[in-house]
């Protein structure tokens, strides 16, 4: 380890861990500096990697493969025998997969010569030249090491809330609930945002009754209403069972059982689970990262405080992902990492945070990019949207998943595309199509004048974009041009 660097991360989640790849890359002499242990080892890539979207994956994955054979196989003619999940098998694989993953950054990092510190960062003073930062490794020795850059990377945790206790066995968060040895009988969930609707899929398809609780009065109130009502009832006839508008006053564990108390516009309710997940979303992880001295301003939420190029008050510190303003999402944290860099390297790299993909992992899956046509009309657009069901998708039918709908919005006055919804097979991948179309400034006529493969599900996004001039075919739509 040496005792000066060009450029320090601290952190090595997704954010921190492409930081220091491409300043490397870039001939800067990096430090990478991480705190995790997972499962008795350091490991790199962070709640992504380690807690978050993969895992969950994982096991999104191996639920959907579970309730789709024991359900959807014989309708195709296929007889199978009885159906089990052995879920501790379940689990190896998803830590698998994890530790196969982790272990992949380790050795990129290696490759592009990013010394790993396995410990924790401070940043000491970050307001001169050269930059003090306090890597104290596990063992518990303190070294101050300088640099000219510091990237401040060190995301987030989950936000306790002191009506439902964490206690690691019967009331738990994201992180435990990535590890029940069973599918437990009752289930309930905190939250219906991202985590709460993805973790309470996996269990409902493993067989839980799964509450879902939700304090606000709309469903997915991130999403467009027509998405978000479409998606509501695929959910629910799944058998999420999703209560809007319902606050969760208390919830004790009480002779091995949990007890939540709810109240639902002024009435009380008590209902009994064996688990309860907390899930009512993250917040920025400042902890042992900034000394008394650091000169780095928080805002009032505990935010480090940047510009739209991630730089913080302070010359050559940036602060990225999870810890600095915009959603908390893997990819937008990637891509601030490499803007930093860049930036720092005095290149013009720019985030486009009109164009952030939000994904639901749900089956179907759930995604948008850009307005909603609330917040387009918000914006002050006369908008004008199409809309498409894969009802009437040739592709969607064949696959047995022919549920859901792609939605565009677009500005009536130019045509100009401003965001494309969906709720279907695939969206997370198909969503793509509208953000590259929105990089490039698309009009729906753009989307119109394509051709798209068939039988694909990506024809309902040509569908949806006709549709907004009353021009679907396969839809009967009564505006003619
Ligand atoms: C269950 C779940 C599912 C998710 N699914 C998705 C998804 O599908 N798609 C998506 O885009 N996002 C998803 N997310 C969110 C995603 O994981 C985060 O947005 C992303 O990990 C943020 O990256 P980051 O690099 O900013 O921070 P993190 O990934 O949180 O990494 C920060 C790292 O910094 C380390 N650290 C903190 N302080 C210090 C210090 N002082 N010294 C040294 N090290 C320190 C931490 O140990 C941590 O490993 C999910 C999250 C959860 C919990």
């Amino acid at each position: 380890m040496k005792n000066s660097y060009d450029l320090v991360v601290i952190g090595g989640g997704p954010g921190g861990y492409e930081a220091a790849i491409r300043a490397a890359q870039l001939g800067f002499s990096t430090a990478c500096i991480e705190k995790r242990i997972h499962k008795g080892e350091p490991a790199l890539g962070g709640t992504c990697l380690n807690v978050g979207c993969i895992p969950s994956k994982a096991l999104l994955d191996s639920s959907h493969r579970y309730e789709a054979t024991r359900h959807e196989l014989a309708e195709h003619g296929i007889s199978t025998g009885e159906v089990a999940i052995d879920v501790a098998k379940m689990l190896e694989r998803k830590d698998s997969i994890v530790k196969g993953l982790t272990a992949g950054v380790a050795g990129l990092l290696k490759g592009n010569g990013v010394d790993w510190l396995q410990g924790w960062g401070t940043l000491l003073d970050g307001k001169g030249a050269e930059k003090q930062v306090k890597f104290t490794a596990h063992d518990g020795t303190e070294t101050t090491i300088t640099a000219k850059y510091v990237i401040l990377a060190a995301g987030s945790v989950p936000i306790n809330i002191p009506v439902a206790p964490i206690d690691d066995e019967y009331i738990v968060d994201s992180t435990g609930a990535l590890e029940f040895k069973e599918a437990p009988k009752r289930l309930g969930v905190i939250g219906a945002g991202v985590i709460g609707l993805e973790l309470g899929s996996v269990w409902r398809r493993l067989g839980s009754e799964v509450v879902v609780y939700e304090a606000m009065p709309e469903f997915l109130a991130a999403a467009d209403k027509d998405i978000a009502k479409e998606a509501g009832k695929l959910l629910k006839k799944q058998g999420l069972d999703i209560r809007v508008d319902t606050k969760v006053t208390k919830a004790e564990v009480v002779n091995g059982e949990v007890v939540v108390t709810t109240d639902v516009k002024g009435e009380t309710k008590v209902e009994v689970f064996d688990k309860l997940i907390v899930c009512v979303g993250r917040r920025a992880y400042s902890e042992k990262l900034l000394g008394e001295n650091s000169g780095i301003t928080l805002t009032e939420r505990g935010l480090v405080e940047v510009d739209e190029q991630c730089k913080t008050n302070l010359d050559g510190v940036y602060a990225i992902g999870d810890l600095v303003r915009g959603p908390m999402l893997a990819h937008k944290a990637m891509e601030e990492g490499m803007m930093a860099v860049e930036r720092i390297h005095g290149e013009k790299a720019q985030v486009n945070y009109d164009t952030i993909i939000s994904v639901i992992y749900t089956h179907p899956e759930i995604a948008w990019v850009g307005l909603s046509e609330q917040q387009a009309k918000d914006k002050g657009y006369e908008v004008k949207t199409g809309s498409f069901s894969l009802s009437a998708n040739g592709r969607a039918l064949a696959q047995g998943e022919g549920q859901g709908l792609i939605k565009v919005v677009a500005d009536a006055k130019t045509d100009r595309l401003l965001g494309l919804h969906m709720v279907g097979v695939g969206a997370g991948d198909i969503v793509h199509q509208g953000m590259i179309a929105l990089e490039f400034v698309s009009s729906v006529e753009d989307l119109q004048l394509m051709t798209f493969a068939h039988p694909t599900v990506s024809e309902a996004v040509h569908e949806a974009a006709l549709s907004a001039d009353g021009r679907a075919i396969h839809a009967i739509q009564r505006k003619k041009r």
